[in-house]
């Protein structure tokens, strides 16, 4: 694992920083695709785990939930807003329809799993407060711990150029976004929180988050609606 702040970890992937999982505590935060399972298992295995939490239900986030949570025998807590997605496996409201995300579909969603507590913005998890970011999925939600200005940001923006895996900070691509004006609002949101430290779902986190702030900025002032897509 890799130490990021106190008391947040990242798993090791597939490359490191393409699918990022979390270990906060002792609250896992999302569990990258199906295929990752074995990987990840492996790197908790020994783990005091006592909840593993979701900022969204998307095939690269929610891909080894099941396995986790049947292996650790821990609850498992979502969006209020995302609880029938993730019961029921049915992605069709969650993501939008293209040749892309139906692949996804097949090798990566994972398998559906009851979820123990829907999350809504004020909660808390692992010490961090939760926070509503609609857009990249219905109910996305982001982790925010102000004591030491800490984000967990999920996919509201990436930190990863999909094709050269580069560090890039982005928009997340408009195909895997349901609703890229209301991301967007939830960008302005996060960036008003005026991070210092940011995790995403996808890409190295930054320890200088004025840069975060500065990108949501520019984006705000030229192109407020679009994806890299
Ligand atoms: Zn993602």
């Amino acid at each position: 694992m890799i130490d990021i702040v106190d008391g947040v970890q990242l798993l090791r992937g597939t490359p490191n920083y393409l699918v990022n999982v979390y270990l906060v505590d002792d609250i896992l935060i999302d569990a990258g695709t199906k295929p990752a399972t074995r990987g990840l298992l492996r790197q908790l295995k020994g783990r005091n785990i006592k909840a593993h939490a979701l900022t969204h239900v998307h095939p690269d986030h929610q891909g080894a939930s099941h396995p986790i949570c049947e292996a650790h025998g821990i609850p498992l807590w979502c969006s209020e807003a995302e609880i029938a997605a993730m019961e029921s496996g049915d992605m069709t409201g969650q993501i939008p329809r293209n040749t892309i995300t139906r692949l996804q579909n097949v090798f990566w969603t994972g398998h559906a799993h009851p979820v123990d507590k829907g999350l809504v913005e004020g909660d808390s998890v692992a010490g961090f407060t939760v926070i509503s970011t609609p857009g990249h999925s219905p109910g996305h939600l982001a982790f925010w711990r102000e004591s030491d200005r800490v984000l967990i940001a999920g996919d509201v923006l990436n930190n990863i150029d999909f094709i050269t895996l580069q560090e890039r900070l982005s928009l997340p691509p408009d195909i895997f976004t349901i609703d890229a004006q209301e991301n967007m609002r939830s960008a302005q949101k996060l960036a008003d929180l005026n991070p210092r430290v940011v995790c995403f779902g996808h890409g190295k986190p930054i320890t200088d988050g004025a840069r975060f702030v500065d990108f949501v900025q520019q984006l705000a002032e030229t192109a407020p609606t679009s994806g890299n897509s």
